[in-house]
This record gives C-alpha cells, structure tokens and sequence, in this order.
C-alpha cells in the first residue's frame, strides 16, 4: 500500500492552505477530494474525445459510448452487481432514490400501504416517500432509534407487515456514522417478499458495498462521496425490478419506437437514462472506483479505524464535549459538541485555524429533533487524513473553548 506521504500527494487541493494554514479537510461526509487520476480522466474527455455518447457513427462518439459503457462495468464489478445492465447512471443518491420513489411507487404502491424508512435517514430518503405516500394515500413508518444514535431493530420486526411494500434505509448514517444492520434489515424484509434499497451514500466511501452480499433490491450512491466527480450517481437495480417498473423520465434515448400514437421503451439500462447523460462524470467515477481498488478497500477500512480509534480517544478526553453517536459500528465520523457554543460558532472558528468541518443538521433534521438540538458539529474522516490533523482539530477545540472560557 502506498504511505500515507504518497496518498495525500495524489489529492492536490490536500496541499492547499487556507487562511494561511495548512488545509484540515474533515468534510469528507459531505464530499471527498479529488485524486489527480479523476480529475485527468475527466479533463482526458473533454480534451481527447468528447462527443456525445450512443448517438452517433463518428469516431469520437463510439470513443465516448465505449469508455461510458466500460464506466458501467466497472461499478458493476465493484459494487458485485450480477450485470452491467442492472448500473444506471444517475444524477446522484437523490436522483437514484427519486427514481425508485417515482417508478416503484407508480407501479405498486396504493392506498393504505406502507413504506418503511429509519428515524436515521438523509433527508434524501425521507422526503421523497412523504411525497409518494401523499401522491397514493399511503403510509409511512419509521424505525425509531437509541441514544446511542443505532436503529431499534426489534421495533423494526415489529413494523413489519403484509401492508409493507417497500423498505428504505441507510447503510450508514451520515450524521452520526452508524452503520445500520441491512444484512438483518433485508433477510426480515425478504422472508416477507418485500424489497428493500438501501441508501448507500456514505457506505461507498468506506468501501463497504457487496449488493451481492447484501441481496439488496436498490442500492444508490453518488460519485462524489467516493473521490469521483459531482453530478453523476448510481442507481443499482436487480434486474427482475428494474424491467418491470416504467421508466421514470421520458427523453431522448430512452426510448425504442417513438410515434405520436405510442412509444415503446428501451431495453435495460437505457430505459432509465432519458437524456444526454453525464459521460464525463460517468467516466471519472470509474477512475476513482480504479483509485480505490488501487488503494485497497482492506487497507482503507483498517486505517480508517485507526483514525476513528484516535480521533475518538483524543476528543472523548476533552471537558465538556459531547460526542452524538456513540455506537460501537460506526464509520469515521464524529459529531460533537462543546457545552454552552453554538455549533456554527465552534465551526467558524475552526475555519480560521483551516479546518474544515460541517456544522448545523446535516440534511438529518429528525435525528436532531431526536436529540433536542438544533445541529452538530461533525467532523468527518477518511483514509487520506492523518492523525496529526486529528491533533490540530483537537487543539483547535481546546482554543475555541478558551476564546468562549
Ligand atoms: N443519503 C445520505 C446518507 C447522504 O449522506 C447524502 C448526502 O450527504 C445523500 C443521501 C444525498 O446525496 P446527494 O446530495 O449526493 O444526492
């Protein structure tokens, strides 16, 4: 594996200094850096070879379908998809997810029925099941969840029934960083014959993804949690789902016959790639799914468990801060706060020191209510930070409480 010297060489923007002082980048929950290999790939097709992709005869078009259409395999065989057309492309976790919403919704959800989510969820997996279930009448029920910041499972068992329909849920929490028990989540759900997605947002990133594994109906992520570029997402589908739900935008592309009186539908994935699609973005983040391979997920995940080990150790020891999310299975993540300083004031000092972390609720606004606060300071880690940037924030907390003292 390459050190650690090596690995932050390969981020430009990790050299940058703000205010003066070195850059800490804890925000890597709400988005990850760049390797210099994702940002060459994308530059490579807007300068080598951009043209719009499955349109054309012409030499750069079949360059551009051919690189978008190996882009599919590759996050096929690195999430352990059973084929490339089960990957479509997508805006994002939030385009993925409003898809599914829409689609399955349209084609099995009625009046009465229930769709489960977990008090943990993104907004991104709540929202749009609050628009379904308004759009069909039906129901939705949460998982509750411990001060611990986990999911209460046997309330779960408990919800589940012959009104579900859909089960949606987090692999890991981004406000807290617990990883939520979806193997057991899907088995329930499957011994029931109910679907399950999971929100794979902040599970990408820490390399943990086997849809085969998991046996997961949908899974969704964007690209830009996993060192790719904004923009671009997946949408993962079993097969037996994705042809038989209806498509979910119409376009150009996504179509086989198109009259006025009828249009039939493209075959899998481009059913649900209505559109010109981001080949760029598409292209990236199969580089940066290259770069992590190269990495090693195991070697990812052991280091950042060290980091999460050392982070939690060194700031547990400081007075008056509270960490939220204290579950013995959880991601890098911290989130804190400091007795009696607002969040965004812990926040806007950190910055002047040049560290970077996320304050206020995450897009996680239950979870919040949960704790009756009204945001947290999160400091989210990967494999690319160290543990002296550990020690910069820690001392950063020590002078944002003098300055309050
Ligand atoms: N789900 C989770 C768990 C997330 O952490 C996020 C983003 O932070 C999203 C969904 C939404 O992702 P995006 O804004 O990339 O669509």
């Amino acid at each position: 594996m390459k050190n650690i010297k090596e690995i932050r060489s390969d981020f430009p923007i990790l050299n940058k200094e703000v205010y003066g002082k070195p850059l800490v980048y804890f925000d890597n929950g709400a988005t990850t850096q760049k390797p210099q290999s994702v940002i060459d790939s994308v530059n490579e097709v807007l300068t080598s070879y951009n043209s719009n992709i499955h349109r054309g005869v012409h030499y750069l078009s079949d360059m551009s379908s051919e690189a978008y259409e190996n882009a599919r395999q590759k996050v096929a065989s690195f999430i352990n998809a059973g084929k490339k057309e089960e990957v479509i492309f997508t805006s994002g976790t939030t385009g993925s997810i409003n898809t599914i919403a829409f689609s399955y919704g349209e084609r099995y959800i009625k009046p009465g029925d229930e769709i489960i989510i977990s008090y943990l969820e993104h907004h991104a997996n709540i929202v749009p099941w609050q628009m379904l279930c308004e759009r069909k009448g039906a129901v939705l029920k949460v998982i509750p969840m411990n001060e611990n910041g986990g999911i209460i499972i046997e309330e779960y068992h408990k919800l589940l029934s012959s009104r579900t329909k859909l089960v949606s849920v987090t692999q890991v929490s981004n406000s807290l960083g617990t990883i939520l028990p979806v193997s057991e989540i899907i088995r329930a759900a499957h011994s029931m014959n109910i679907p399950v997605l999971v929100d794979g947002a902040q599970g990408i990133q820490h390399g943990i993804v086997d849809v085969g594994a998991m046996d997961c109906d949908f899974y969704t992520f964007s690209g830009h949690k996993v060192y790719g570029p904004t923009g671009i997402g997946i949408l993962y589908g079993k097969e037996k789902w994705l042809s038989e739900l209806p498509p979910y935008q119409g376009g150009g592309d996504m179509v086989d016959k198109v009259t006025f009186e009828k249009t039939t539908y493209n075959q899998l994935p481009f059913k649900f790639e209505a559109g010109t699609m981001n080949y760029p973005g598409a292209i990236g983040l199969a580089a940066a799914l290259d770069y992590v391979t190269a990495i090693g997920r195991e070697n990812i995940s052991l280091r950042e468990k060290e980091l999460l080990q050392y982070a939690t150790e060194k700031m547990s020891a400081i007075d008056g801060l509270k960490i939220y999310g204290t579950s013995a299975n959880k991601i890098p993540t911290i989130s804190f706060l400091l007795k009696g300083i607002h969040q965004y004031d812990t926040g806007m000092i950190l910055d002047k020191m040049g560290i970077a972390v996320r304050t206020g609720t995450h897009c996680a606004q239950p979870v919040m209510d949960y704790f009756g606060i009204d945001g947290t300071v999160r400091a989210s880690v990967c494999f690319y930070n160290t543990s002296e940037e550990i020690d910069s924030l820690v001392a950063g907390i020590e002078k944002v409480k003098s300055m309050f003292a």
